[in-house]
């Protein structure tokens, strides 16, 4: 397990915190967008429902005027007097409301009988026109509000609104229909703000494009009814979507009139409707950024900071624990080992051995090639005998001096004199000349070993008693003539 860095710490929690501002940015953004849409589209709905039920009040007005029509016709009837006052009658109805383009009266037969647009009569036939067949083979005196068509007098885009005319004995007597342009909706919606991207559609029920601000009249007529707004059935909805009379993405509002089969979609740009909302999300974005970016870049700059100091800390550490001579162990660190090692041992039950290593004539040595050839000689002797530790717990350490101790926890009497051995063994096959060293004259180590269970009732026995054990032994092991091992006997 790599050990816990505050460096390490600092940085998740500067990335956390980073995450934390973004995440809590970014939901309220687009919670805001969310709002920004549910207003857009309120508006839009609002307005279509005003825009429709002012299209159900020019036709109701029409209807008015239907209405009295057939009463005069069906009580006054088309004798010539008659239809001369009719003529009147529907001229000066008409000249009154912008709306209606034209009243007409048509016979039987289909032709015109007389109509508030004067010079048509006998030369216009409406015998193929939809509101005229639906009157006649229909007895029903309702309205009928047809398609858009042609207008029979002129030409132009009309929406009819008509109803039947029955002779006293109630068959079929003609039918009187109001033309009302589609142009006039447009005028009318043009007087609303849908922006500069806005668009504003009188749609009828059969699919149909009937008028639209800004008017565009090749869109006038055009089918419509694959469009999203056109399948919903509910009647009333809010729809983003794509015109397809001039490719702009709109956010739009649709109701459709229950009376009428017409419908309003009032529309605005998309863009142009966010647009608001689409500046202060960059501004803020901005701003988050630059916020999120400094908070970073000071956290990592504050980690690389600490990193350094824990690097610092680290070696100072290893340094604190190392002799600066051999790179071994120091005697600090070894005393530290020891007493932990004793204390597990007393726990477990287990023996402890612990070796003291000490150069033979060491003195001659340094005294013939010198103290830095000395120096030379401990470093090499360290390296040798480091492999001897590579247990768990085992551990070299420079004792002092040219001594060095080898700490073998959870090792019995045998297994450290094997050690001990070994190591004895290592240092005379290194074959370091050493002419004083009679009578080998090479370099060469002896080693006092002891080997004791603690206890952990420290009157009796402590590390301290390990040492003096050992040293007694390699006392022992001098007197009995040099580079041997010798073990302090049992307790
Ligand atoms: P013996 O142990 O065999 O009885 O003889 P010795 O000459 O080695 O005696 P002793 O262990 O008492 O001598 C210690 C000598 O080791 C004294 C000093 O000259 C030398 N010595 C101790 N520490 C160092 C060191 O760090 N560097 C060098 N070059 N010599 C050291
Ligand atoms: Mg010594
Ligand atoms: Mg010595």
């Amino acid at each position: 397990m790599r050990p816990r860095s505050a460096a390490r710490g600092l940085r998740a929690f500067v990335v956390v915190v980073c995450l934390v501002i973004l995440g809590l940015g970014g939901w309220r953004d687009w919670n805001e967008r969310g709002q920004e849409i549910a207003r857009i589209n309120a508006e839009n709905l609002n307005l279509a429902k005003s825009l429709v039920q002012h299209a159900e009040d020019t036709f109701e007005v029409a209807d008015a005027l239907l209405v009295d029509v057939v009463d005069r016709v069906e009580t006054g009837g088309i004798l010539p007097d008659a239809v001369k006052r009719l003529d009147t009658f529907l001229v000066e109805r008409v000249q009154s409301l912008p709306r209606i383009k034209s009243l007409s009266v048509y016979e039987d037969d289909g032709f015109l009988l007389t109509s508030s647009l004067p010079g048509h009569r006998g030369k216009v036939n409406a015998e193929k026109q939809a509101f005229f067949q639906h009157h006649r083979d229909a007895a029903s005196r309702d309205w009928f509000f047809g398609p858009l068509i042609r207008d029979p007098l002129g030409g132009d885009w009309v929406l009819t609104l008509s109803r039947r005319i029955d002779k006293p004995d109630g068959s079929f007597g003609g039918v009187v229909q109001a033309s009302i342009p589609p142009r006039y909706f447009a005028n009318f919606f043009g007087r609303f703000n849908v922006g500069l991207q806005g668009s504003i559609t009188l749609i009828h029920k059969d699919g149909t494009l009937v008028s639209r601000y800004p008017y565009i009249e090749r869109a006038i007529g055009a089918d419509i009814s694959n469009e999203p707004q056109f399948l919903e059935r509910r009647g009333s909805g809010a729809y983003e979507y794509v015109s397809p009379v001039d490719g702009v993405t709109r956010m739009g509002g649709y109701h459709r009139n229950p009376m009428f089969p017409i419908g309003v979609l009032a529309s605005v740009g998309r863009d142009e409707a966010l647009a608001n909302w689409n500046r202060e999300f960059v501004f803020r974005t901005v701003v988050m950024s630059l916020l999120v970016a400094t908070i970073a870049t000071l956290g990592w700059i504050l980690s690389a900071e600490l990193r350094r100091r824990e690097e610092a800390e680290a070696e100072l550490s290893v340094l604190a624990a190392t002799d600066g001579l051999t790179g071994l162990a120091n005697r600090r660190m070894f005393d530290r080992q020891l007493e932990a090692a004793w204390l597990r041992a007393a726990r477990e039950k287990s023996p402890v051995s612990l070796l003291l290593v000490d150069v033979d004539q060491f003195k001659a040595y340094n005294d013939i090639y010198g103290h830095q050839a000395g120096d030379e000689c401990l470093r090499t002797i360290a390296g040798a005998i480091e492999g001897a530790a590579r247990r768990p717990g085992e551990l070299v350490a420079r004792y002092g001096g040219e001594e060095l101790v080898v700490l073998l926890p959870d090792l019995d009497e045998t297994g450290a004199a094997a050690v001990a051995e070994d190591i004895r063994a290592k240092v005379e096959a290194l074959r370091v000349r050493h002419e004083a060293n009679i009578p080998s004259r090479t370099l060469t180590v002896s080693v006092g070993s002891a080997t004791r269970i603690p206890s952990l009732d420290r009157s009796r026995h402590g590390p301290e008693d390990l040492i003096t054990l050992a040293d007694a032994a390699l006392y022992r092991a001098k007197q009995d003539g040099r580079n041997r091992v010798a073990t302090a006997k049992a307790a």
